[in-house]
């Protein structure tokens, strides 16, 4: 309500106030000098108070009723108080009914936009994970029916375990990926999870099936070209090994050369293939991976990359195993040893942390005093081929596939890759696990 609108109100109380006291005035003389007329003063005021009470609660009985907000008051009787108290009510039943068809078109307008998009929209109570309410790509997506579905819970409509898992951990940061329609299972879905209010959530359904097509045959080109590398790649590899550099001392440096080439091909080969090794597979064979005899092995393995030339320090604190597939993590923990190696130079120091977690789960941490990362350049560290430096890893040996490795080996594990750098002052790569990936020694 506006100030001038406030000010038209009280001046509307105030003028209908003094018409009815002016009224009452007015109408109780009359009745007086009428009972003086007739000698019957006492019964005339009587009858006259009595007159004036029913009116009032006959206004009374009529305002009551236009209280009820179903009654639409229509037309305003007479002057006064209880026609003023009528103007207001019928202004405030105005105000609130333009008020509630704007909401209602708005609303209207909303469901409509939300129906017409391609992607599926759905809210689902947080506490008892039950569908709200779904549009029309919904429907299609995830083979919902209306008004059927409505109130059902979300995991009848999907049942595959991963959804409950990813509803039970409210992973919001992540999207749900690759998972087949219950409605056509050719049909491949990424569901994402918005929490816009306390007690909902938003679920988006996107249809991915494209994009999961794309990717895979990216996936294939790149594991095919690899195998196919392979085979010649060790021809060329045992021809080399076979020229002694002593028959031909003038050939010695490129024979050299070619070797170090070779081998690096050789590796970039493997961390492809490995690569793509992981990327196929949903679920790795797991067992328990000793810990202590791994920690010997990394040790070992960063001394014979180092040659003596830095200080290689192990701390098992966590005094405990990891459930999980141990070639894999083998690689994964071999590779920031070789990075935290490679990466120092002569007389540096790298130590080998593995310690509890405040939530009872475990992390093992390779801190190096190093070269460092810039900042700018850590968000895109574990993209493949990205490198700080291209020239610092090609001489170091590196492929500039290790961190991704890294990173989806920890993702099979339900881990994750937390890296802390300081240009000059070294880089501490830490792989956090989860508590059910902790087995006691
Ligand atoms: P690469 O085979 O080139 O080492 P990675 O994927 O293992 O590939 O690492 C990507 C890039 O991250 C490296 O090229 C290097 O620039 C940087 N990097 C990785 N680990 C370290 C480290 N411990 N210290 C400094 N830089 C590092």
């Amino acid at each position: 309500m506006n100030s001038s609108d406030k000010l038209q109100r009280s001046l509307l109380m105030r003028l209908a106030w003094r018409q009815t006291l002016l009224r009452l005035l007015l109408f109780f003389t009359l009745a007086t000098a009428v009972g003086i007329a007739t000698r019957q003063l006492t019964l005339t005021l009587l009858i006259a108070t009595a007159l004036v009470a029913m009116r009032g609660y006959w206004r009374l009985y009529r305002v009551s009723r236009f209280l009820d907000w179903r009654t639409q008051l229509k037309t305003v009787h007479g002057q006064g108080l209880w026609a003023a108290l009528e103007t207001l009510i019928h202004r405030r039943q105005t105000e609130t009914r333009t008020r509630n068809q704007r909401l209602a078109r708005l609303l209207h307008a909303y469901r409509q936009a939300a129906s017409a998009m391609p992607d599926g929209a759905l809210i689902v109570s947080r506490r008892e994970r039950r569908i709200l309410w779904f549009n029309k790509s919904a429907r299609r997506l995830l083979g919902l029916q209306y008004p059927h579905s409505l109130n059902t819970k979300l995991l009848e409509a999907l049942t595959d375990p991963e959804v409950a898992l990813w509803l039970d951990q409210a992973r919001t940061d992540e999207p749900l990926a690759d998972l087949a329609s219950p409605a056509d299972s050719a049909v491949r879905l990424s569901l994402q999870l918005l929490p816009y209010s306390s007690e909902e959530w938003l679920v988006i359904v996107r249809d991915v099936t494209r994009l999961t097509r794309l990717e895979q045959v990216r996936r294939d080109f790149v594991a095919n070209v690899s195998h196919e590398l392979r085979t010649p790649l060790t021809v060329v590899h045992g021809y080399l090994d076979m020229m002694e550099p002593e028959e031909n001392p003038e050939w010695a440096p490129m024979v050299s050369e070619m070797r170090k080439q070779s081998q690096r091909m050789a590796q970039l080969v493997e961390d492809l293939l490995m690569l793509s090794r992981l990327e196929a597979q949903q679920q790795l064979s797991e067992e328990v991976v000793a810990m202590a005899p791994l920690l010997i092995t990394l040790r070992r393995e960063a001394e014979a990359l180092s040659q003596g030339r830095h200080r290689i320090v192990v701390d098992d604190s966590a005094q405990c195993d990891l459930f999980g597939a141990a070639k894999e993590l083998h690689s994964a923990f071999s590779n920031l040893v070789s990075n935290a190696v490679r990466y120092t130079p002569t007389d540096g120091r790298v130590t080998l942390r593995f310690i509890r977690n405040a939530d009872g789960g475990v992390t093992l941490a390779v801190q190096d005093s190093g070269y460092g990362i810039p900042q700018q350049h850590l968000p895109r560290i574990t993209e493949r081929f990205y490198r700080v430096s291209t020239s610092r890893s090609r001489e170091s040996g590196g492929t500039g596939l290790g961190l991704s490795i890294v990173k989806h080996v920890l993702s099979l594990h339900q881990g994750r890759l937390e890296i802390e750098s300081e240009v000059g002052r070294g880089s501490t790569f830490a792989c956090v696990f989860g508590p059910e990936r902790v087995r006691n020694r």
